[in-house]
């Protein structure tokens, strides 16, 4: 058995995994069960963080992947994030490193400079 708080909404629901049966209970909803059933198998998390630029009147941004990271991957994506200097004036959107640590997902602003 294992057990878990479901972070897929604010409820936080205590859920419990039969990880023999992949039975779920505790969760309120089926997107618990599915977070469960995916939390034992393949973990996933988006990350946000900030990037440093090379503009006084803006010396970080904020960025986040454009999608889910397995969650073995997260400390490889950080290094990539703080190796880079953003150079160029950035919006909401612009992709600030593509594909990065080769998870499949970009790295995006969250910011206009
Ligand atoms: S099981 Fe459903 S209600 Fe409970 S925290 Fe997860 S998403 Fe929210």
């Amino acid at each position: 058995m294992k057990e878990l708080i479901c972070i897929a909404c604010p409820n936080g629901c205590r859920l419990t995994v039969d990880e023999k049966t992949n039975a779920v209970s505790g969760n309120k909803c089926l997107r618990g069960e599915k977070f469960a059933l995916k939390e034992i198998t393949c973990p996933t998390r988006s990350l946000t963080s900030t990037i440093a630029t090379v503009f006084d009147d803006c010396p970080v941004i904020s960025v986040k992947t454009d999608g889910e990271i397995p969650k073995d991957k997260i400390f490889s994506v950080m290094k990539e994030l703080k190796k880079i200097k953003v150079e160029k004036r950035l919006k909401i959107g612009d992709i600030v490193i593509a594909n990065v640590a080769d998870a499949n997902v970009n790295i995006v602003a969250t910011k206009n400079m």
